[in-house]
């Protein structure tokens, strides 16, 4: 049913604001997700509503955009129009950023409000007056109580994560907020599960609301395609460097890997090329004839991989295609469906694969129950795996030219005359490790780690799943397991600023005498980066990192708290 909606719907139908639409487009959305189709009009009609929508959903821009249209225009007071509750400081920085980004055309002052910063800076902030206010519950009631939050201009309240919320004790503190906010707002309530708690708060501070739910569509039966599943876990630094050996060891004979906006193709089309992949861009922005071009490539074998959003994968049939690579979990279980469909067809096997990110591990989740089936949690091969591999491909295809015998005849004098000199088998082996050497593709020599599913929503997972974790803190260090054993350090720098996973590495290891192998999961975002350490390092590490640069920068680092 969503699925239909969003078939149907492009953005400029859903009564946006050319300002907003110029900023959609260029962050390269192509569609509204699902959850967005439905959401924003009603959200735009002054609707109240509850959805359920996890992570990965495009749910942040479906109750975003709707807020910054609806904020006055002109004459601005300096009191928020919009107020944002979530469950984290992360998400508080995400959603702001994500606020800022749709709606920096319109001016639109948006501030993230928590613990553990500085309330000076928020209180001059909000002295100058914001548009929207992201908060997590405790640091907005303070503001609250302090007279520096008034919420006698709110025109909508957003729970964002309200599940999380909930289970972060938060409950009593929402309610007080709602109850100080105009009896005439619009309030939107997210939340990933829907729980009977759930709908208790839905029924005290919402009225009449839409529900928006992404519908399970199952697979007719008999039907179900016959594609062998994979998720792996990784960090988004960590991400093409993890599909690069994902394909080193899959060795599809042609893929598409699907991305979510049309920057992403073209970077990651590019890194592919870079790293020896022949691979192929295909987006929206294409005219006909250049998506001629590249779909005769992949089907003549000239390409292999083929770089596609959904919208521009549309329709399209590819013969012998082996694998679908989800880059990023599809914002709803439908959209994977649809796409690893193009798989397993007519007796074949195919393979889907899908590489999630810690924070998405809810939608796969999502993805599972939709389809009822398990996606197994795979270990991102190792440097030892890849090794392993390309001999067998380099076996394979010595057999292949034995098998085919042909032409092999003009190569008997180089053998013969070797021959007279060396043991036949020593020729052998040379000639192996010639053709060996040539046929690989580049790799790194550092092992990827599994990235680690976040702290708070690990009791959600089932046992069987907590191998790639697990795994990933075999770094020689004897009960450096994951959750306990490890820190996480907050950085008051990131990609805004230049700085790369290497760069932290770099400045960690060389100030505070730890190996990179210590050093665990990193997330670079805009303006900060996380990095997790040993916790019997971390204040270490934080001493030896103050006052050292990086890119010029003077380090801010502290200990990660959302509160
Ligand atoms: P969210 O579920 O809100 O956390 O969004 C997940 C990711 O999807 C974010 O990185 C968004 O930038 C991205 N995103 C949201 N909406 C769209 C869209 N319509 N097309 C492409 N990417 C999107």
């Amino acid at each position: 049913m969503a699925q239909a909606t969003a078939d149907q719907l492009g953005f400029a139908d859903l009564d946006l604001e050319p300002e907003i639409l110029r900023a959609l487009s260029e962050l390269g959305y192509e569609e509204p997700t699902p959850i967005q189709a439905e959401a924003i009009p009603n959200l735009l009609a002054g609707r109240d509503l509850l959805g359920q929508a996890a992570t990965g959903t495009g749910k942040t821009a479906a109750f975003a955009l709707p807020i910054i249209q609806r904020i006055p225009r002109g004459g601005r007071g300096t009191d928020p129009a919009a107020l944002v509750l979530v469950p984290t400081r992360e998400l508080a920085m995400q959603v702001s950023e994500a606020v800022h980004r749709y709606g920096a055309e319109l001016g639109v002052r948006v501030l993230p409000v928590y613990g553990g910063q500085p309330i000076g800076h928020q209180l001059r902030a909000l002295g100058r007056g914001v548009d929207v206010v992201v908060a997590t519950p405790g640091r907005a009631l303070d503001h609250i109580a302090r007279g520096t939050l008034r919420l006698d201009a709110l025109q909508t309240v957003v729970l964002d994560e309200a599940d999380e919320m909930l289970d972060m004790g938060f409950s009593e503190d929402i309610d007080s907020i709602l109850e100080n906010a105009p009896a005439e707002r619009q309030t939107v309530l997210f939340s990933a599960t829907m729980p009977s708690r759930i709908d208790a708060l839905a029924r005290r501070h919402l009225s009449d609301p839409v529900r928006v739910r992404i519908e399970r569509e199952e697979p007719p039966p008999g039907e179900a395609p016959r594609v062998r599943e994979g998720a792996y876990m990784v960090t988004r630094a960590q991400k093409a460097a993890a599909l690069g050996r994902v394909l080193d060891v899959e060795a599809p004979e042609a893929a598409i890997v699907f991305c979510r906006t049309r920057e992403q193709v073209d970077q990651l089309s590019e890194t592919l090329n870079g790293r020896g992949y022949r691979a192929e861009a295909l987006h929206g922005g294409l005219s006909q004839e250049q998506r001629d071009r590249v779909m005769g490539r992949l089907r003549s074998g000239t390409a292999e991989l083929l770089v596609a959003t959904d919208v521009a994968a549309r329709g399209l049939d590819v013969e012998h295609l082996t694998h679908v690579v989800n880059y990023d979990v599809p914002s709803a279980p439908e959209s994977y469906v649809h796409r690893i469909g193009r798989v397993g067809r007519a007796g074949r096997e195919g393979v889907a694969i899908t590489l999630a990110e810690p924070r998405e591990h809810r939608m796969l989740k999502a993805i599972e129950r939709a389809t009822r089936r398990k996606i197994p949690l795979e270990k991102v091969p190792t440097v030892a795996d890849l090794r392993t591999r390309r001999l067998e491909l380099t076996r394979a295809s010595l057999e292949e030219s034995l098998i085919e015998g042909a032409d092999l005849d003009r190569f008997r004098v180089v053998v013969e005359s070797l021959a007279e000199e060396y043991d036949l088998f020593d020729v052998a082996l040379a000639a192996v490790k010639l053709v060996h050497e040539a046929g690989g593709t580049a790799y790194d020599e550092e092992d990827i780690p599994d990235a680690r599913i976040p702290d708070r929503d690990r009791s959600q997972r089932e046992p069987g799943q907590d191998r790639g974790p697990r795994k990933r803190r075999e770094t020689g260090r004897p009960g450096a397991g994951p959750g306990a054993g490890t820190t996480r350090l907050f950085v008051g720098a990131g990609r805004g600023s230049g700085i790369r996973p290497q760069d932290l590495v770099g400045a960690i290891a060389g100030e505070s005498g730890l190996s990179g192998r210590d050093i665990g999961a990193i997330e670079i975002a805009d303006r900060f980066s996380l990095v997790e350490v040993p916790t019997d390092a971390a204040e270490d590490v934080i001493r030896a990192l103050r006052g050292a640069t990086i890119k010029g920068r003077r380090l801010n680092i502290r200990l990660d708290r959302d509160r």
